[in-house]
């Protein structure tokens, strides 16, 4: 029985990559610094995983940004536009190239645009986009994956694993940047290459190669399925003295289950933490020989394993196919944990108790093997942890539970239907046709990121830094005021994070002094733990948005962050369904909410970003995911009077597959992001007819540029050919807190006059 591991976080343990790459970036450390920054983080992490008894190494699963970037360059993949970068970056600098892709290239006269940037499936990391044409050709380019073997090898001698994006799964990530091909039939000209690739890592000495395959957890096509048999028979068949170990993960197999245990590979990685059910099927399907690597241990949260639970799946597995075939693993890499436990020292020892950073879940990846083979020690202190957070206080709060307990349909629904709230708020509000607001934020400049600087050192006092927050709170009012904005927000200045801000206020919650994951490239997020029942045991925002409202006869918005976002940006329980702990959060915002109704707020933001980011990877899990997500939302939001407006706020989605949930979230007003698609995500509402107000973004706040006052007349034209122009709202894509204040002054002040231009040119009844 081996100890197997997918992949490791590869910051380093103080996020030293992230500082050299930035530093690197910003010239000040060369080449070889940088390069030995990473020869150490991954020395570092190559020894801990030696150390842990790991079998199975990974190696190559380090990237200066990411992984698939790392693919792209490998297999020459590189879209014709940095042909001029290829020429300036002198032989050996093919780093400069990679972070030219990554980042785009803005030197030596050359203005070019990077790779695009996605979500890695349901995950907060991003990948970078491959991008293909027709005829594209692949090569052996970056030797970047046999020096990392070579490397790991003298470390970790046979156990060195090299690990590479599979095939199929590499060219249905990509996109495909011409018309008239599908990428998947690009698979006959790229199998050649990783079948060189893969031949070499053997001339070098590997035993073992793991080739990712996220893709055999997805719904899939029957050209999607045959690509993935014609491309491990070749390669299978032309590299026979190799061990390919091919790794799912993410979700279930279901019906790939069959294609995926009869690919002629030596080994399957399968998720049994996301999807513990499919061992049945794999064992009752799975042919003689093929060895199984199972993932029992949650690389995807910060939870100690629950060996009753992982033990009974590994002894099934061993009396199905035999101790020598089976593998223990983490379920996937553990790139998406922070990197280790040890370092926190602030958090309260119960709860650490019941914590496995990465470093940990490795040691889990040992304890279980010493466990199948007569620890029983090992054991028993593992369920003494499991029983002790079951029971603990911290973990319980009985008022919190029976509240979830007497949720009702009513809890659910506002007062009266939209059509009776809109001509309520109309009466109330007064506001003109295309009324306009921004989305909350406004710019974080480095005076106010000092200020919380300063109040965490100590060098200001609370009263100080409240009066410094207020001072830019009026500014900002003034400002807006002075544009002639009609809905004005306060400008989001005690935040440093939308959903760090509600956590730290929020009872359950706890946050680490070192958990970083990484986002994107340099990028790391620190996600804030709900290991409890979530309460509210105070007012969060009912301080600012009074004081605001108190400068200003204009409406002024309250600013929330929504349950699904909250729960999505966190690492959440493992001990009760998510839409147990979403329905927790739910209730709390749904209390701030009546609170600033309360006080006198009367339109309020709920923001939910990451509504659509929570899809599951499978379509057929989509209608339960909605349905609980939906209803959560509805719960923060119907606690209030018809004549109270609810707004929600969402960016980068795209909704037409999900119009229907969106609307059934039944918010008043929902501003959207639109701008860079030239409202080509409205028709999506357009055509579903969608009843409630709309605020299609008329700009972009991703670049410092200014808008003119035509482009964005032309946009809303454009927006009331699609829908009644009454319910049209005339705001930014996003939030401007990464804005600067002379170009979002300049860009509102157009958005203003925009809207005013075209109240002029459309009239209302015209256009229904
Ligand atoms: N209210 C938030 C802001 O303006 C919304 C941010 C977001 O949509 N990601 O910053
Ligand atoms: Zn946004």
């Amino acid at each position: 029985m081996l100890k197997n591991n997918l992949g490791y976080p590869r910051m380093g343990s103080h996020r030293q990559l992230k500082k050299a790459c930035e530093q690197y970036w910003s010239g000040k450390i060369t080449r070889e610094e940088l390069t030995q920054a990473a020869r150490k983080i991954k020395e570092e992490n190559w020894q801990l995983q030696v150390n842990a008894g790991i079998d199975l190494v990974p190696c190559n699963d380090f990237s200066f940004y990411d992984q698939v970037l790392d693919m792209t360059l490998m297999l020459g993949a590189i879209p014709a536009r940095y042909t001029p970068v290829l020429s300036t970056v002198q032989t050996n600098k093919e780093i400069d190239l990679y972070f030219a892709m990554a980042r785009g290239y803005q030197k030596d006269g050359l203005d070019i645009t990077a790779m695009e940037m996605t979500k890695w499936f349901d995950t907060n990391y991003h990948y970078i986009v491959p991008e293909f044409t027709a005829n594209q050709q692949f090569r052996i380019f970056s030797e970047k994956v046999f020096a990392e073997y070579n490397h790991a090898r003298q470390l970790c001698g046979n156990a060195a694993k090299p690990v590479l994006l599979g095939p199929v799964s590499y060219l249905l990530l990509g996109k495909e940047k011409e018309a008239g091909f599908e990428r998947i039939d690009l698979i006959k000209s790229l199998v050649p290459v990783y079948i060189e690739v893969i031949k070499r890592l053997k001339a070098y000495g590997a035993e073992w190669i793991q080739l990712d395959e996220p893709y055999l957890a997805l719904d899939l096509s029957k050209k999607e399925k045959q690509a993935f048999v014609y491309a491990y028979n070749e390669i299978c068949q032309r590299c026979p003295s190799v061990k390919i170990l091919v790794a799912t993960y993410f979700d279930a197999l279901l019906d790939n289950t069959q294609l995926a245990v009869n690919l002629p590979v030596a080994a399957l990685h399968i998720d049994l933490v996301r999807a513990p059910e499919q061992l049945d099927e794999v064992l009752a399907l799975v042919p003689e020989k093929l060895q199984l690597s199972l993932g029992v241990i949650d690389g995807r949260n910060v939870w100690k394993n629950d060996y009753s639970k992982s033990l009974p799946l590994i002894t099934k597995a061993i009396a199905a196919v035999g101790t020598e075939r089976i593998m223990i693993a983490p379920s996937c890499s553990l790139l998406h944990t922070p990197f280790d436990l040890d370092q926190e020292t602030e958090i309260n020892s119960e709860i650490k108790n019941w914590m496995a950073f990465a470093k940990q879940k490795l040691q889990e990846v040992s304890a279980l093997y010493q466990i199948v083979n007569g620890n029983t020690e090992l054991y028993q202190i593992n369920q003494q942890a499991v029983a002790a957070r079951k029971s603990s206080a911290l973990t319980n709060n009985p008022a919190v539970k029976l509240r979830i307990e007497s949720i009702t349909d009513a809890d659910a629904n506002r007062q009266s239907a939209f059509p009776v709230r809109q001509q309520l708020q109309q009466q109330r509000f007064k506001l003109p046709l295309f009324p306009t607001t921004t989305i909350g934020s406004f710019p974080q400049t480095d005076d106010i990121r000092q200020l919380r600087a300063k109040l965490k050192k100590g060098e200001l006092t609370q009263a100080q830094y409240d009066e410094a927050i207020e001072m830019a709170t009026v500014n900002s009012i003034r400002v807006q005021e002075e544009i002639g904005i009609d809905v004005l927000v306060h400008g989001e200045f005690e935040r440093n994070d939308m959903v760090e801000y509600f956590g730290e206020q929020l009872e359950g919650y706890l946050f680490t002094k070192n958990g970083w994951v990484q986002s994107y490239g340099s990028r790391c997020v620190k996600p804030p733990v709900v290991f409890g029942d979530v309460s509210r045991p105070e007012d969060m925002t009912v301080r600012w948005s009074s004081f605001a409202q108190q400068q200003t006869d204009k409406p002024m918005k309250g600013m929330l962050t929504g349950p699904i976002t909250i729960l999505q940006w966190s690492f959440v329980r493992d001990d009760q369904p998510r839409w147990v702990t979403a329905n927790q959060i739910a209730l709390a915002i749904r209390d701030e909410v009546i609170a600033l109704e309360q006080a006198g707020i009367g339109i309020i933001q709920i923001d939910e970003p990451a509504i659509r980011e929570g899809l599951p990877l499978r379509k057929a899990n989509w209608p339960s995911y909605l349905d609980w997500a939906v209803k959560a939302f509805r719960i923060s939001a119907s606690g209030v009077q018809d004549d109270t407006q609810i707004h929600t706020h969402m960016c980068y989605s795209e909704f037409n597959d999900i119009i229907q949930n969106i609307a059934a979230m039944d918010a008043d007003v929902i501003t959207i992001e639109t701008s860079r698609s030239q409202m080509e995500l409205l028709e999506a509402f357009a055509d579903f007819e969608y009843p409630n107000e709309i605020g299609p973004g008329v700009y972009d706040i991703h670049s410092p540029r200014v808008p003119s006052v035509e482009e964005m007349v032309n946009l809303l034209e454009k927006a009331a050919t699609l829908l009644p122009a009454q319910n049209i709202w005339v705001n930014p894509d996003c939030g401007l807190k990464t804005r600067k204040w002379p170009e979002t002054i300049a860009a509102l002040q157009n958005m203003v006059d925009a809207a005013k231009q075209a109240r002029e040119k459309i009239t209302e009844p015209e256009t229904i």
